[in-house]
């Protein structure tokens, strides 16, 4: 295994969530994380050059997925309704994926490109690509698309946060900064104002975590954290003595917590 210089806000999420899956990859795909790529494909191919959704035909799309499970028709359609409420009006659509980001920080991997700022002196850093950012003379708003309902987290947020920071040398002090979770099936907008100060604990936050992967890596161990949530969408049957169905109708046993 490679050790890792950049980390992506999913990673340190999922690092977070249990090292051991996060590092290994365990965590599954299944319905719900295709969903979520897909409408992420159809907001950003909306908000580069908008189209007529209607004209969108649902079956296809989930089909090009390979979703069957009906409950996601209603869900598309929801999102195909939403999308176009989402408004970017009064703002510069600054920069889908990272397309506007100054070259110093964009990172080319698998034909996608990528922000990628070094933040520590070993050379570590953030990478990840921004879903949209507008800006105008007075704020900068980082924008994430969801397709779930769960709350994001705030930790994410100011992830996004630093690296824009580092990438655009904007700062709170200079503009209004905030990160907007559009969730793109309810309709509904989570706000997060990023201020120094919120910036500052979680910089240190991030620096805590890359610290303690650094040192499970020398060791050759990464911790197994088990929860209900985690071990769930986890491949690893690594705790035996709880059993429960799976969202994906697999039967799996876990336990430890
Ligand atoms: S089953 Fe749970 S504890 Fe084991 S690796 Fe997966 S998430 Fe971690």
């Amino acid at each position: 295994m490679k050790k890792k210089d950049f980390f992506s806000p999913s990673f340190l999420m999922s690092y977070q969530k249990c090292p051991y899956a996060a590092v290994n990859n365990v965590f599954t795909s299944n319905d719900y994380t295709k969903f979520g790529e897909l409408v992420h494909t159809l907001a950003e191919d909306y908000y580069q050059k908008p189209f007529d959704l209607t004209t969108v035909n649902t079956e296809e799309l989930l089909k090009s997925k390979e979703i069957y499970n009906g409950k996601f028709k209603k869900k598309i359609k929801n999102v195909i309704e939403n999308i176009p409420n989402f408004s970017t009006e009064g703002y510069e659509v600054f920069d889908i994926e990272s397309r506007n980001t100054p070259k110093e920080y964009v990172h080319e991997f698998f034909n996608k490109r990528f922000m990628a700022v070094k933040l520590m002196s070993n050379g570590c850093g953030l990478r990840g690509a921004i879903d949209m950012l507008l800006k105008n003379d007075k704020e900068f708003k980082i924008i994430d698309f969801k397709s779930g309902s769960s709350k994001p987290d705030p930790f994410q947020v100011h992830l996004y946060g630093i690296m824009c920071a580092f990438a655009y040398k904007i700062m709170p002090e200079d503009m209004k900064m905030s990160c907007e979770f559009w969730m793109l099936e309810s309709g509904k907008v989570h706000t997060y104002d990023i201020t120094s100060e919120l910036l500052e604990f979680n910089y240190q936050k991030f620096k805590d975590i890359v610290e303690e992967y650094n040192e499970s890596f020398s060791l050759g161990e990464f911790k197994k954290t088990p929860s209900f949530k985690s071990c769930m969408f986890c491949k690893c049957a690594c705790f035996e003595g709880r059993s429960y169905q799976s969202n994906f109708g697999e039967s799996k046993t876990v336990s430890g917590y």
